[in-house]
C-alpha cells in the first residue's frame, strides 16, 4: 500500500448509489450520490454506478488506477466470495448477477462485495459508535429492514454468505405476504413499508385523519413520511400507528436480545429518523418480553456516521482485506 492508500466504496441502495472515495482513518474525499434506475433493471443499474464511480474518482483528482480496490455494499442475498448477488427485493429484475466480475472489468481496479448492512456495520465498528463493541447488530429500518450481525469482532455471514436477513423471521405466521416468499416477516410489520400499508387501510376504511392531507391529498401516495408529519401535528391516528410499528420493532429486537445477548444494537434507516416517537414503544416491549438479564446487558444507540456509514465501512472491509492478503 501507498503512503496514503485510497479506497472506493460505493453503498448501492434500492433508491440511492453513493459511490464516495475514503482513506484508511474512514475520512471521505469525495462523493456521488444520485437515483437508481431500478425499475430498468441490472444493466442500468450498473451503468449509473460507472459514472457514480467515475464522478467521484475524478473530483477526488486521482487516477482509478491509485485506488488499492473498489467495494460495493449491495442490499439482498449475495455471496461475498463469488461476487454474485443472488436475488435482492429492492432491486427488481436482479437474480444472479455477477456484479464484482461486471465492475472488476469495466473499472480495472479489484473489487470487493459485501452486504449493504453488514457494510454499515463494519463503518460503525470501526470509526462509529461501535468502536470497542464485540458483539452488536446494526438494524437498518426503511422500506425492508436489514441487519449485520457482528460476534466477537467478526461479521457472521453464515456457511454461503446470506446470514443477517433479521428482516425476515417470521412474527406473525399468518402476517402479510413478504416479498421473500414468506408471511408475516418482520419487514412487513415494522418497516416504512407496513406503516404506510396499515395508514392507506385505515384511510380506506374512513378513519379520520389528517394524513393525507401530508400526501397531497392522494390515498395512494401515503408513505411513511407523511405518517410522521401527521404525527408530529398531533394526529391520533398518525401517532397511534407509528406506536404500533414501534411494538413490532419492539417484538423483533426481543427475539433478538434473547438469541445473540448483544451488549449494543444500532438503528438506522430512513423509518427510525422518526425518533422517540417510533423507538420508544419499541425499547419498552423489547425490555417487556425478553430476558432480563440480557436486556440489561444491551445499550441502544443512533449510527454515528449517517448516511456515510455504507461507503465508509465497505471500504473499511476492503482495507482489512487487502491487509490480511498481504500478510
Ligand atoms: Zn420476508
Amino acid at each position: 500500500m501507498t503512503d496514503n492508500p485510497l479506497v472506493l466504496g460505493v453503498d448501492l441502495g434500492g433508491s440511492k448509489i453513493l459511490a464516495a472515495v475514503v482513506n484508511a482513518k474512514g475520512e471521505v474525499l469525495s462523493s456521488d450520490r444520485r437515483t437508481t434506475p431500478a425499475a430498468k433493471g441490472p444493466e442500468a443499474v450498473i451503468q449509473a454506478m460507472l459514472s457514480s464511480m467515475k464522478r467521484a474518482i475524478d473530483q477526488a483528482a486521482i487516477k482509478a488506477a491509485e485506488l488499492e480496490a473498489i467495494c460495493i455494499g449491495a442490499p439482498g442475498l449475495s455471496n461475498p466470495e463469488t461476487g454474485v448477488i443472488f436475488t435482492s427485493p429492492h432491486l427488481p429484475g436482479w437474480k444472479d448477477v455477477p456484479l464484482r466480475e461486471s465492475i472488476e472489468g469495466k473499472m480495472g481496479v479489484k473489487t470487493l462485495l459485501i452486504n449493504d448492512a453488514n457494510a454499515a456495520a463494519l463503518g460503525e465498528m470501526y470509526f462509529g459508535v461501535a468502536r470497542g463493541a464485540r458483539n452488536f447488530i446494526y438494524i437498518t429500518i426503511s422500506t425492508g429492514i436489514g441487519g449485520g450481525i457482528v460476534i466477537d469482532g467478526q461479521i457472521y455471514a453464515g456457511s454461503t454468505g446470506t446470514a443477517g436477513e433479521i428482516g425476515h423471521m417470521t412474527i406473525d405466521s399468518n402476517g402479510p405476504k413478504c416479498n421473500c416468499g414468506n408471511t408475516g416477516c418482520w419487514e412487513t410489520l415494522a418497516s416504512g413499508t407496513a406503516l404506510a400499508r396499515e395508514a392507506r387501510k385505515r384511510i380506506k376504511s374512513g378513519a379520520e385523519t389528517s394524513i393525507v392531507d401530508y400526501a397531497g391529498g392522494d390515498i395512494d401516495k401515503v408513505n411513511a413520511e407523511a405518517v410522521h408529519k401527521a404525527a408530529r401535528r398531533g394526529d391520533a391516528l398518525a401517532k397511534e400507528l407509528i406506536v404500533q410499528t414501534g411494538y413490532y420493532i419492539g417484538v423483533g429486537l426481543a427475539s433478538l436480545i434473547n438469541i445473540f445477548n448483544p451488549e449494543l444494537i444500532i438503528i438506522g434507516g430512513g423509518l427510525s429518523s422518526i425518533g422517540d416517537m417510533l423507538l420508544e414503544p419499541a425499547y419498552k416491549v423489547a425490555e417487556e418480553r425478553a430476558y432480563r438479564v440480557a436486556f440489561d446487558s444491551v445499550r441502544f444507540a443512533r449510527p454515528a456516521l449517517g448516511r456515510n456509514s455504507g461507503v465508509i465501512g465497505a471500504a473499511a472491509y476492503a482495507f482489512r482485506k487487502i491487509e490480511k492478503s498481504k500478510k
